[in-house]
């Protein structure tokens, strides 16, 4: 006990004078002292000097493909005091939220809600939730969205087949048709926006397809919502979801996702429970107020704060309006294709109508490498691009200029950061 004590307080000793030394606010230290009785009496593991020292957080200009900055008013909204998750309140801006997500979705569906969670939680709701284990999952994988897609489905059971092209490929509807044909899944997944490729995938004809054979059609807009096209309803989507962080220009942490009543059918009308409790959507339909049982139960602890800036970022959108936001997203991008080409760079995806607005994906230029390319971007310009993700890695730099950020000011700082980098990083192979 004596040496523990010994420890913590001589620990505690240096904590604190690396707390005066390496902290602006010397007031810290005082705390830190009056902490001393209490870890010398029972706390064995000392607070952690880092963990004393103020928050810092960079002002950095996010050009890659997410999380891209979040507007004042998004950040105001998310610090409004907190309200409890289960009060009226809280349900009526639930409700506004569904409102907003079926406008950014074109679709009328009742099963509207929001994840708790981030893009992966869309993608495990849906998948968990419309497939029991052993039944025949078909995804399409051009870039890493897929295959994550194929491994969440393999995790909880399914069969899976893979339709595969590299980075950049997409498929025609008859290569769908005759997947689907030969394996006849319960479900097909598509990524709508493909953000570690930059491409945008056609969407139309395939909702017949998938109807016609009896399979869902699940779609990912996580990249894509608010920057590209997509009617839910119009283009037969059974099931669509997107992530706060891109367009949309909400923190991370929150993912709109929709059912129609095919979806719902097949969902509710299963023999096995779904494997998550917490993505179960019988219960989240109740919290969302879907089901149409007059009492919404506690299912979990919504994020409330995220909810404020989801409900904040969709009413942006709504005031704007999509087909608004759809042609600035276009018309930035290609500015920013000029600028790329005038440097000499050239673009992954050749069909310029098969680019994603939001992200876009630049071949790596002869002779250099891109992490030198990309780590000078940050230290001199403190702006982020990022490289490839998955498949793509090595293949690809990529800038994304989304909803907030998509603007023409934006692509000239990112070209003028980018022919700086050119410029200065030696040519050297990757
Ligand atoms: N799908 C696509 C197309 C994405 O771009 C992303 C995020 N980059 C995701 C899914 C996963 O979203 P999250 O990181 O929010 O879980």
């Amino acid at each position: 006990v004596m040496q523990r004590a010994l420890f913590s307080r001589s620990t505690l000793l240096a904590q604190q004078a690396a707390a005066a030394i390496d902290s602006p606010l010397a007031a810290r230290s005082a705390p830190l002292l009056q902490r001393l009785d209490r870890t010398m009496s029972s706390v064995t593991i000392p607070p952690p000097a880092c963990i004393l020292r103020p928050l810092e957080a960079p002002l950095r200009y996010l050009f890659g493909p997410g999380p891209s900055n979040v507007p004042p008013r998004i950040l105001a909204a998310g610090g409004r005091p907190i309200i409890g998750h289960l009060h009226p309140e809280m349900y009526e801006i639930m409700n506004d939220i569904k409102k907003g997500i079926q406008y950014a979705f074109q679709t009328e569906n009742n099963m509207t809600i929001s994840m708790s969670g981030s893009g992966h939680a869309a993608m495990e709701c849906a998948v968990f939730n419309t497939v029991e284990p052993g039944e025949s999952v078909l995804v399409a994988i051009n870039g890493i969205w897929g295959e994550r897609v194929a491994e969440i489905a393999e995790r909880m059971g399914a069969n899976v087949h893979k339709m595969v092209k590299t980075p950049g490929g997409y498929f025609t509807n008859k290569e769908i048709e005759q997947a689907i044909e030969k394996h006849k899944p319960v479900l097909f997944f598509l990524t709508h926006g493909e953000s570690s490729a930059g491409l945008c995938h056609p969407v139309d004809g395939i909702g017949d397809i998938c109807r016609k054979h009896n399979c869902l059609f699940l779609v990912d807009t996580v990249a894509s919502l608010g920057a590209a096209p997509i009617f839910m309803d119009k283009q037969n989507i059974d099931i669509l979801y997107t992530g706060s962080q891109k367009a949309l220009n909400a923190p991370p942490g929150t993912a709109p996702i929709s059912f129609n009543d095919r979806a719902c059918h097949k969902m509710f009308n299963r023999k096995t429970k779904p494997v998550s409790y917490l993505f179960d959507m019988t219960h989240l339909s109740n919290y969302w107020g879907c089901d149409g049982k007059p009492a919404r139960l506690y299912h979990h602890t919504g994020p409330v704060s995220g909810f404020f800036a989801l409900r904040e970022s969709l009413a942006i959108l709504a005031e704007k309006g999509l087909e608004e936001s759809w042609k600035k997203h276009k018309e930035v991008a290609a500015y920013l294709y000029r600028g790329l080409e005038d440097l000499g760079l050239k673009l992954f995806i050749p069909e310029r109508d098969l680019r994603l607005p939001s992200v876009t994906t630049i071949a790596i230029p002869d002779g250099y490498n891109w992490r030198e390319l990309l780590a000078y971007i940050m230290k001199h310009h403190q702006m982020e691009m990022t490289g490839g993700l998955g498949p793509s890695i090595g293949m690809v730099m990529r800038i994304g200029l989304m909803g907030y950020n998509c603007e023409k000011t934006n692509a000239d700082m990112a070209l003028h950061a980018l022919a700086d980098a050119l410029k200065n990083c030696k040519k050297s192979k990757a």
